[in-house]
């Protein structure tokens, strides 16, 4: 759904990117498909987002262009970010960040590295071993220091996985068919 109409104006592209992304939810849903999550279920458990909220959100981005919806045809449907959607990277990135610095005083709570070296990647995305810049599926995020893993206790197959070290956008594995 869009935002009140006041909200958009027209000569504002920030306006406009909000629209696509500045709802409830949208940007943790975009997030988690730079986690890996493609599938309805494993955003929902992991997110515990409502249902209808999730199908309405991932509706919108698939409109927008953010996501590809894709169907095998045996009853698997994924959602997966697109060129233009994996380009909200570096506004995930600068979001978490930002949470970090002021409200996560025992440090960051996820870390990016390059997969390769496994040097830290700085807000631009250089890594501070070799020097490059790493592009998104090369970058790896990992639980950093200030990541209370006291708070997922009760966590669900989904949380776990993304709480292991791993490249962005590296599909979470599935044993058997889930939707
Ligand atoms: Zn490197």
């Amino acid at each position: 759904m869009a935002l009140p109409s006041t909200y958009a104006d027209r000569n504002c592209s920030m306006a406009r990117a909000l629209e696509v992304v500045g709802e409830r939810w949208t940007l943790m849903i975009v997030r988690d498909a730079f986690y890996g999550v493609r599938r309805f279920g494993d955003f929902a458990t992991q997110l515990g987002i409502p249902r209808a909220v999730l199908t309405n959100r991932l509706k919108a981005l698939v409109q927008e262009g953010v996501f590809s919806r894709d169907d095998d045809g045996a009853g698997n449907v994924e959602y997966r970010l697109t060129a233009k959607g994996v380009e909200l990277w570096p506004i995930v990135r600068a979001l978490m960040h930002w949470g970090d610095s002021f409200y996560s005083p025992a440090g960051v709570k996820r870390a990016v590295r390059h997969d390769l070296d496994g040097g830290l990647l700085d807000q631009e995305g250089r890594c501070e071993q070799c020097g490059h810049l790493v592009p998104v599926p090369e970058s790896r995020i990992e639980p950093g220091p200030g990541f209370d893993a006291a708070a997922d206790a009760e966590t669900d197959p989904v949380s776990s996985v993304l709480n292991t070290p791993r490249r962005l956008l590296d599909p979470i594995p599935h044993g058997g068919k889930q939707s």
